[in-house]
């Protein structure tokens, strides 16, 4: 099978990587890999890689392979200079070097398999940095349960696409998946619960996370979304004669309820810095009619259940501040404090609408680029109104471009969710792999270096390399 185009002086390996870098020069003569090369600490990766080649790895080479330390480097930026007798991959923190050695990793793929008359890499120099900070993926554990194995092999995945930060949603409707100690009844088995997490996994998971550099963020649904919940403790209800969707936001019990819940995922990822408390598709009706809400609303001077809902969401977003913790919803028909983030769904209109709070910070999740749920083609099962979203949808999605102007830096980055109602475990690789490697590039990569058939032809140049993600 030919590559789609040549490794030639005019397309050198660093033509292949994926994510296209920042910048990339290529300069007179190669490294050649067909002598013994001393590879540095830190780079026990590229050394496992060589000896994968038949390549020689020894302590007492000339040539060399070196992890320096780069100082005044962007965050999880990293250089790569290759001259005749040494590679030297330059990173400011942990991540820089992560993605080096990625970087790294993809150039020694095609030198092996396809250089030019011998394994070799042209001499050149790579600079890289992200365009955006936030380059996130949620995943459902609420509607189906994924094992320990299946989350851990996501962040293996986020690791090599450069995929920094891990929504994961906990809680929903249908099931409570994480491990609540003042509260056990909620991991036991409902509708769709087959399943919950444990301490060892929230161990085995962080643990993982911060080998790929990755921040996890829980999510923790209310005040809807709690049908769940609301079986189990009907007095969290309005009426506890009526099934719903809503916690009651008047009763002192749900706001400690759910303050207890947070407080226990926060010792289960004490490092998280970043809480996510849904605020979505809540209805009012339950609200209007109960006695408690209503004299809470008199008594608060508010106008409606609609500001009682804000007021219930500010409490818990200012309890999470207290604890040093950012709080984040999705795109709210309230105003949160502003320092919460807002995750923006739906379609661009209601991105306008979400980030037209003052100063929040803002994270877009535009269904039609990036909800994963949706089917990849018309051949992926789904439910009717849903129409593909492809890995074209994704890659050429602008993250928010024609906002940039109106959002500067409250443009953090994209996020892409996985909502597995119709999702089960062994489909979750499918459905994340080739748009979360357009993700990769639509949010690491300068929007001018973007080109979808380019993009195409790099991957699969790597695949057929035989990279694997
Ligand atoms: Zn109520």
């Amino acid at each position: 099978m030919p590559l789609p185009f040549p490794v030639t002086p005019m397309n050198p390996a660093y033509g292949y990587l994926l994510p296209r870098p920042y910048h990339y020069a290529v300069h007179e003569g190669f490294f050649s890999l067909e002598r013994p090369v001393r590879v540095g600490e830190g780079l026990e990766q590229i050394a496992d890689r060589l000896r994968f080649f038949g390549a020689m790895v020894s302590a007492d080479a000339a040539a060399a392979i070196d992890l320096v330390a780069g100082a005044g480097l962007p965050p999880e930026g990293f250089t790569l200079e290759v001259t005749p007798d040494r590679i030297v991959l330059k990173a400011g923190d942990a991540a820089g070097r992560l993605y080096g050695a990625h970087a790294l990793e993809q150039l020694l793929w095609i030198a092996f398999r396809w250089g030019a008359n011998a394994a070799q890499l042209e001499c050149g120099v790579v600079q890289d940095r992200p365009r955006y900070r936030w380059r996130g993926l949620m995943l459902d554990s609420a509607r189906h349960f994924q094992d320990r194995e299946t989350i851990l092999a996501t962040l293996r995945l986020m690791g090599k696409l450069r995929l920094n930060r891990f929504h994961w949603h906990l809680t929903d409707a249908q099931s409570w998946r994480i491990p609540a100690k003042g509260a056990p009844e909620l991991n036991g088995h409902g509708d769709w619960q087959d399943g919950a997490y444990t301490p060892e996994d929230f161990v085995a998971i962080r643990a993982e996370a911060a080998r790929q550099c990755i921040e996890i963020l829980p999510e923790i649904d209310m005040p809807g979304h709690n049908v769940f919940l609301l079986g189990l403790h009907p007095e969290l209800r309005c009426n506890p004669e009526v099934h719903g969707w809503e916690i009651c936001l008047a009763n002192p019990a749900s706001m400690e309820f759910m303050k207890a819940r947070l407080l226990e995922a926060l010792e289960l990822l004490p490092e998280c810095k970043v809480v996510h408390i849904g605020d979505d598709e809540c209805g009012t009706s339950h609200w209007d009619k109960c006695p408690k809400c209503q004299a809470k609303i008199r008594e608060l001077g508010l106008k409606d259940s609609r500001a009682l809902e804000e007021w219930f969401v500010n409490e818990i977003c200012n309890f999470l501040l207290a604890h040093g913790r950012t709080p984040m919803v999705w795109g709210t028909h309230i105003n949160p404090p502003k320092q919460t983030i807002l995750q923006c769904w739906g379609n661009e209109c209601d991105m306008v609408t979400c980030a037209a709070h003052d100063d929040n910070p803002v994270v877009s999740s535009i269904d039609h680029a990036y909800y994963l749920d949706y089917p990849q083609d018309d051949e992926d099962p789904h439910s009717d109104p849903m129409t593909p979203v492809t890995d074209m949808d994704t890659y050429c999605s602008t993250v928010g471009a024609h906002m940039v102007e109106y959002l500067g830096d409250r443009l953090l980055g994209a996020e892409a969710p996985l909502w597995t109602e119709l999702v089960p475990q062994w489909r979750v690789r499918v459905k994340f792999l080739d748009r979360a490697i357009a993700l990769s590039e639509a949010t690491w990569s300068q929007q001018c270096h973007k080109h979808y058939r380019n993009f195409l032809q790099r991957k699969r140049g790597l695949e057929l390399a035989g990279y694997t993600w």
